[in-house]
């Protein structure tokens, strides 16, 4: 039997840079983490977060799910930065506006199929909401903390990263492969915005009352399970197709 096409195949992955997209992701988050932590606003966001967080970890129920969620997506991960992302990034040089482009592109599709899963398979809708048991486990958090975008069913854990992976690798087949800035963004980007959509946060100042926005908007999605606000990068999904609920009343998003 001729195996060769699996060599050409492996030819065409990039391991060791999948292992750089890694690293320079943790050293984003940490670096990142810790200039944002300069801002006295964001230490009292952090300081509110991490008070709900301690009075979760006090119930019984919470670490147990929290944990298993957390193994699920390492694992995960895992997956994605051996048979994904090593055939998906490039390290050849691309002009600026165009790394700026890929990262616009792949949040935007990302989003879109985020809303798509989350808006027909976690909750009701014409298929019936098939996946509305595993999603219910988030919901039990109807005013989450920021320890909560990992308060999460496995399988939910796992299709979120899955749908990231599922994103750039596809793009990738298109588009051509992707500068390693533009990995590297889009995947902390996609992370960072989900945890920051569960901050509990006290702004009214510009620029932090738009961040603020966005997390209240996903607090509106989390105190009632039949509302709008399904995507997680950005509101665009929810405006464009009906769903946008502001907290008033029911927002554009009528059911049935
Ligand atoms: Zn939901
Ligand atoms: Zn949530």
């Amino acid at each position: 039997m001729d195996l060769s096409f699996i060599g050409s195949i492996l030819e065409q992955g990039d391991w060791l840079l999948s292992l750089y997209v890694f690293a320079g992701a943790l050293a984003v988050f940490i670096l990142g983490r810790y200039l944002l932590l300069l801002s006295p606003a964001l230490k009292q966001t952090q300081q509110l977060n991490v008070t709900a967080a301690r009075e979760r970890a006090a119930r019984s129920y919470y670490p147990p799910i929290r944990n298993r969620s957390k193994f699920w997506g390492l694992m995960t991960q895992l997956v994605v930065f051996l048979l994904v992302i090593p055939f998906s990034v490039t390290a050849a040089p691309q002009p600026w506006w165009e790394i700026l482009l890929d990262i616009f592109i792949i949040l935007m599709v990302y989003d879109f199929f985020y809303y798509l899963v989350h808006r027909f398979l976690f909750h009701d809708g014409p298929l019936g909401g098939p996946l509305k048991w595993v999603h219910a486990v988030h919901h039990q958090m109807k005013n989450p903390c920021r320890m909560d975008s990992a308060y999460l069913h496995p399988i939910e854990t796992c299709l979120g990263i899955a749908l990231y992976a599922a994103t750039i690798g596809g793009l990738a087949l298109f588009m051509g492969k992707f500068h390693i800035v533009s990995t590297i963004v889009t995947f902390v980007a996609f992370s960072a915005i989900n945890q920051h959509n569960h901050d509990l946060m006290e702004a009214d100042r510009f620029p932090l009352k738009y961040l603020k926005y966005m997390s209240d908007m996903h607090h509106v999605h989390h105190a009632r399970f039949i509302g709008g606000n399904f995507a997680t990068i950005s509101l665009f999904y929810d405006w464009l197709f009906g769903t946008y609920d502001t907290g008033n009343g029911w927002g554009k998003h009528k059911r049935a």
